[in-house]
């Protein structure tokens, strides 16, 4: 059995977690009745909703950890599922990030994962990239008219 399976049978248990279809689409996930928790998007690989506030106060650990993959303004860190520690490590930061949901006001979160982020952030980038070459066309086009 994969690591990722392997994770979510173990967190599957938890009375908290429910497994449910992730927004991102990509795999599955585990979330409470207010908020996605775990995406596993493959055999080796999870993206955690640790919130900001969590991740800034433990990212010197964080980076420290070669499993950890975080990418900046996520409120999601990616984790790289091996062997049993990176299980543990897995099941020890998704309960502070049950803690820190807790923490704070219930209503509708969706914040995208960092799978989401990203695809999002490329997405924004070709499309000013679409305007950039509209616009240099446009001036080209004028110039030329001229
Ligand atoms: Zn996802």
């Amino acid at each position: 059995m994969d690591a990722a399976q392997r994770a979510m049978d173990q967190l599957e248990e938890w009375p908290d977690l429910v497994r449910a279809i992730p927004t991102c689409g990509v795999g599955q996930a585990l979330r409470t009745t207010d908020v996605e928790i775990v995406h596993f998007h493959s055999e080796h690989d999870a993206d955690l909703h640790l919130t900001r506030a969590v991740i800034l106060r433990l990212h010197p650990e964080l980076s420290r950890s070669t499993a950890i993959r975080l990418l900046p303004g996520s409120a999601w860190v990616g984790i790289h599922l091996d062997c049993d520690d990176d299980i543990d490590l897995l099941a020890t930061l998704t309960s502070l990030a049950l803690q820190a949901h807790a923490r704070v006001w219930p209503g509708p979160n969706t914040m995208p994962c960092s799978r989401c982020l990203t695809a999002a952030t490329a997405k924004h980038h070709a499309t000013h990239t679409r305007i950039g070459s509209r616009l240099r066309r446009r001036r080209r086009r004028t110039r030329d008219g001229a």
